[in-house]
């Protein structure tokens, strides 16, 4: 039995890193970094970003994927993932803090006009606008599970009137959760400041799409931290020119890195940020040496995703 590091992503942590994280808590246990690093018939479990083209057919042991992060739907989408094996991700209070950061920072920065102020200041224009009161602002955090409870506790102790919405009902103090597809457009409609960080499933692809985007408050701010499929792209393109939303920040995309033609790059009611809203995954790590242990022990996983759910 052997656990691999498949990582392949430069600007972030390396596979030698994470093994020297990962060896001491799996004394004697065989830590591959990369699929040539040694026997790969021994993988029982593989610790990745991401599951490449051609991997798994190299796995014929493989048993359980463990997502280094939360979204799990690239490793939902492989085909050629039998269907026992199985997948958890992490589920850690630093990535979880760091998009619910993320989101109130940018929030926080529409109340106070900072985009208007920053053209303002670079054209030498002394310019007063009122910000807005935070008391008097609605925001909705889409998505209730472990980041947006987190965003939504977040955003009510900053004083925004919170309102919260997910597949299942949710009761959270300071927050008023709705649930299901028919809360969403009324929600939207009440809703200055939208916050989704929903996961990529079959039933939130191309949710936003012209006709929940034109439910959206004129001059709101649209901020997505959770996938890029979630919104077409056309449709926001075509709805930030209406007005609905008045601006959009978004972190994820449908193709990252995201394309250098993209409408995105120069639409001036577009923020973008290259996926960098969650970003430290220290707290989490020991859940893949425990995972490894626990697939091992035969014991149940650490925030094992339902695979037919997709989340
Ligand atoms: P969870 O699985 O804990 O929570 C997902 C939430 O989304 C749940 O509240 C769930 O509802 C809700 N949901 C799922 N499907 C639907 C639906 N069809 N309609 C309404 N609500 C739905 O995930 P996390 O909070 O840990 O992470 C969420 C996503 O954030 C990840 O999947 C990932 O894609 C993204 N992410 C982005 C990062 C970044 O850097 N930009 C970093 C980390 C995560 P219910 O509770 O009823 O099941």
């Amino acid at each position: 039995m052997a656990l691999l590091i498949d990582i392949r992503q430069p600007s972030w942590m390396q596979e030698n890193t994470l093994r020297d994280v990962l060896s001491p808590m799996l004394p004697g246990v065989p830590i591959l970094c990369g699929l040539e690093d040694g026997d790969l018939s021994l993988v029982t479990m593989a610790a990745v970003s991401r599951l490449h083209p051609g991997m798994v057919e190299r796995l014929p042991n493989l048993q359980l994927v463990q997502k280094l992060g939360a979204g799990v739907e690239t490793i939902m989408r492989e085909r050629e993932l039998a269907p026992h094996v199985r997948v958890a991700r992490i589920s850690s209070e630093m990535p979880a803090h760091e998009v619910a950061e993320y989101c109130l920072t940018y929030a926080l920065g529409f109340q106070r006009n900072m985009l208007t102020h920053d053209a303002a200041m670079r054209a030498g224009r002394w310019e007063k606008i009122a910000p807005r009161k935070t008391r008097e602002t609605t925001a909705a955090i889409l998505g209730l599970g472990h980041i947006g409870q987190r965003a939504a506790r977040m955003f009510a102790s900053a004083g925004f009137r919170t309102l919260g919405w997910s597949r299942t009902q949710k009761t959270i103090e300071g927050v008023e959760c709705r649930a299901g597809g028919e809360a969403l457009g009324p929600l939207l409609g009440d809703a200055d400041i939208v916050a989704s960080i929903l996961p990529a499933t079959p039933e939130t692809r191309d949710l936003f799409d012209a006709d929940l985007l034109a439910q959206m408050k004129l001059g709101a701010l649209l901020i997505n931290a959770g996938r890029g499929d979630l919104i077409v792209d056309d449709a926001l393109i075509a709805a930030l020119d209406m007005g609905r939303p008045g601006h959009a920040v978004l972190d994820v995309f449908r193709t990252e890195p995201l394309p250098e033609d993209h409408a995105f790059w120069r639409h001036p009611k577009v923020t973008i940020t290259p996926h960098v809203s969650g970003w430290h995954l220290d707290d989490g790590l020991p859940d893949v040496a425990e995972n490894y242990r626990r697939l091992t022990d035969g014991r149940p996983l650490l925030n094992e995703v339902d695979r037919e759910r997709g989340y």
